[in-house]
């Protein structure tokens, strides 16, 4: 039987940052135990990295305002690089209710301290990107710090921090089983047993599973989404943030010598699926050219595109912190799409919940399990 003080159950990204958190916090036996051969064949590895502050959520907002600046300082504090490039993101608005949205978000932004946000004029985005169709744009909303990360050196340089300080990490290894004898856990798994205080759910997609290995009915479903790289095209600017037409939810953004278009198909229905379907490519296509028509011109291999899967509860925001049911069970689950880039913030406040019970860095109980039995769902509309 082996020991540890944490037993984090996932390692993708939020799974090596709370490890990252925790070694730093001084508690460094710690074990993560994740069932593939390696790291990020779970939603992290599926990410389009993007990271962004202009949220309509205060709490939101507050993770961000955590995260982007760890991302930004990510290689003098650990070592190791995770490529943050602040491009900004640019929402652009084709009618005055959508304005008005950017309008009272950009408010709440300012006033939980986001320092980069402004509010952009039609003509100034029409001057900014001149390759854009503008006719029907409005305005906008740009923050000059929110980007892009590569989220798999991120979640590498979070883990490698760890057990280079101490923590442990088994590959390979699935967990099968969680039982709680006088007090503690007993994690059973596929490579060995591990008696534990604390159990740290990181899961991703796969969390209702490996939450119900402790009896525990959690409400996170998976979603697929679906992205498209487009093969090398330098007709549009390589320097343009994240870009994204409110009109119908495509965006897109630079990516290696070609872009990555991205678009939340409202008719995908829940569950494990990751299988791209080829008919998407047309659909996304359609929108690209419609809001860039040099996008009429690019190339794609559909090939090179994917699926992966959103990890989505009920309101949108994520569930952290302790079980109310089990005690030493804790989640970390449901980012609804924002995992990799609220992953440092997450870190923190499990690492601070774990070690002392306590975090300045939200208000936990908005984010906790219990929210969903008392009726204190928050609603995040700025969703992508
Ligand atoms: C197409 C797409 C685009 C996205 N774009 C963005 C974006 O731009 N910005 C952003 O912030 N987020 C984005 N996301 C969301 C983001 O990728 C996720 O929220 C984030 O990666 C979740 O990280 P995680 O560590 O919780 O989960 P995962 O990376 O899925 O890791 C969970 C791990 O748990 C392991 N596991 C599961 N069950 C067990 C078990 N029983 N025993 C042991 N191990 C187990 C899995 O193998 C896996 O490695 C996107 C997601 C997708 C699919």
């Amino acid at each position: 039987m082996h020991t540890a003080d944490v037993v984090i159950v996932g390692g993708g990204i939020v799974g090596s940052s709370i490890a990252y958190h925790l070694v730093a916090a001084g508690r460094t036996n710690v074990l993560v135990i994740e069932r593939e051969t390696a790291q990020g064949k779970g939603s992290t590895g599926k990410s389009m990295g993007g990271v962004r502050a202009q949220f309509s959520t205060p709490v939101n907002i507050q993770m961000s305002l955590y995260s982007i600046p760890f991302y930004a300082s990510f290689e003098e504090r650990l070592g190791y690089p995770c490529d943050y490039r602040p491009q900004g993101y640019l929402f652009c608005a084709t009618n005055d209710k959508h304005m008005a949205y950017l309008r009272a978000n950009y408010e709440k932004q300012l006033a939980m301290g986001l320092k980069n946000v402004r509010l952009v004029a039609g003509d100034e985005i029409r001057g900014m990107f001149p390759l854009l169709r503008g006719d029907d744009i409005v305005g906008g909303s740009f923050c000059s710090t929110d980007g892009f990360v590569d989220p798999n050196s991120a979640m590498v340089g979070f883990m490698t921090w760890a057990v280079d300080h101490g923590a442990t990490l088994w590959k390979n290894a699935t967990v099968t089983a969680i039982t709680l004898r006088a007090g503690s856990f007993e994690v059973a798994t596929t490579r060995d047993m591990v008696s534990t205080p604390a159990v740290v759910n990181c899961a991703g997609p796969w969390a209702a599973e490996v939450a119900a290995l402790a009896g525990i009915e959690l409400p996170v479903e998976p979603l697929r989404r679906m992205l498209v790289p487009t093969e090398p095209f330098d007709q549009f600017p390589h320097t343009a943030p994240m870009i994204i037409d409110m009109s119908n939810g495509f965006h897109f953004r630079p990516e290696s010598r070609g872009f990555l278009f991205a678009w939340n198909d409202p008719q995908e229905t829940p569950g494990y699926k990751t299988d791209f379907d080829p008919a998407f490519t047309e659909k996304i296509l359609t929108r690209a050219a419609d809001r860039v028509p040099v996008f009429e011109n690019v190339a794609v291999n559909p090939k090179r595109a994917w699926a992966g899967l959103y990890e989505m509860t009920p309101d949108h925001h994520p569930i952290l912190g302790e079980s109310p049911e089990v005690p030493g069970f804790f989640f970390a689950n449901g980012f609804s799409g924002h995992g990799v880039m609220h992953a440092p913030a997450t870190g923190k406040i499990l690492s601070d919940l774990i070690l002392t019970g306590k975090t300045d860095l939200i208000d936990a109980d908005l984010l906790n399990f219990a929210r969903f039995a008392e009726a204190r769902m928050i609603h995040e509309t700025a969703m992508l």
